[in-house]
């Protein structure tokens, strides 16, 4: 069943349009990667999703046309989103920015510590205290306590170290091995390789290329991504 649809998108700041017809698809219990060069539109893709900002063209989640909802209303249908820049509540700590964000659900805050041992370990710590790679994964705890259909992760192993890079990457393949719906945002091609079945690029505000990470071929990769 096709949990998320975007048809021929398109949004502007101001005056500036920044996306002209962006399309993909994800079907339940799939993960797809969203890739592309710096300024191409992901954020702005997923901000539209998230309805954080207008658009046109057809978006649909779950069945229901998200394009006239305001955006706590998407999240209340499913839509759960780890931002670029781990935004949690700095003054509260770990366990009281989990259950800030709980709704009920299989998620709570011991299969968020089973997955982030180390946010267990810190759990009465103040979230800006932590390191960047706690306070991603915190981020993550959050979004995965409002127990989404669908989770969004924008840029979640920029700027860590590789060791907690690691670590995350392992978590995202275990939201992938139990069936979570997946829409993963990133630069790293070999890890999204290993943990999303499908890829769509964007160019200039435009999905250019959609198809199975098998399928993408490295002409495509040098062509589209400069990698
Ligand atoms: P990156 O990989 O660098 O995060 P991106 O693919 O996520 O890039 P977007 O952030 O969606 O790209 O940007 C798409 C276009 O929209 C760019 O031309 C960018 O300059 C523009 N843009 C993004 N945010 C704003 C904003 N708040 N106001 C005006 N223009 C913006």
């Amino acid at each position: 069943m096709t949990l998320l649809s975007l048809s021929q998108l398109t949004a502007s700041y101001g005056a500036t349009q920044a996306l002209f017809g962006v399309d993909f698809e994800i079907a339940e219990g799939e993960a797809l990667a969203m890739m592309g060069r710096n300024g191409m539109g992901k954020t702005t893709t997923v901000r539209c999703i998230c309805r954080m900002m207008p658009a046109k063209g057809a978006l649909v989640f779950d069945g229901h046309d998200l394009s006239r909802l305001p955006s706590h209303r998407a999240a209340r249908l499913g839509i759960g989103l780890v931002p670029e820049g781990r935004r949690c509540f700095r003054d509260l700590s770990v366990t009281e920015n989990l259950s800030a964000a709980a709704r009920p659900g299989a998620w709570d805050a011991a299969k968020v510590e089973a997955l982030f041992p180390r946010l267990g370990e810190r759990r009465g710590q103040l979230a800006g205290s932590l390191s960047g790679g706690e306070q991603q994964m915190l981020a993550i705890g959050r979004a995965l306590m409002t127990n989404p259909r669908l989770l969004i992760l924008d840029e979640a192993t920029e700027g860590l170290a590789p060791t907690v890079r690691a670590e995350i990457w392992a978590a995202i393949a275990t939201l992938k091995a139990s069936g979570m719906s997946m829409l993963v945002i990133d630069k790293s091609l070999k890890e999204l390789r290993g943990a999303c079945d499908r890829v769509v690029i964007l160019e200039r505000g435009r999905s250019v290329w959609d198809g199975t990470m098998s399928a993408l071929s490295p002409d495509v990769v040098e062509a589209m991504l400069g990698l």
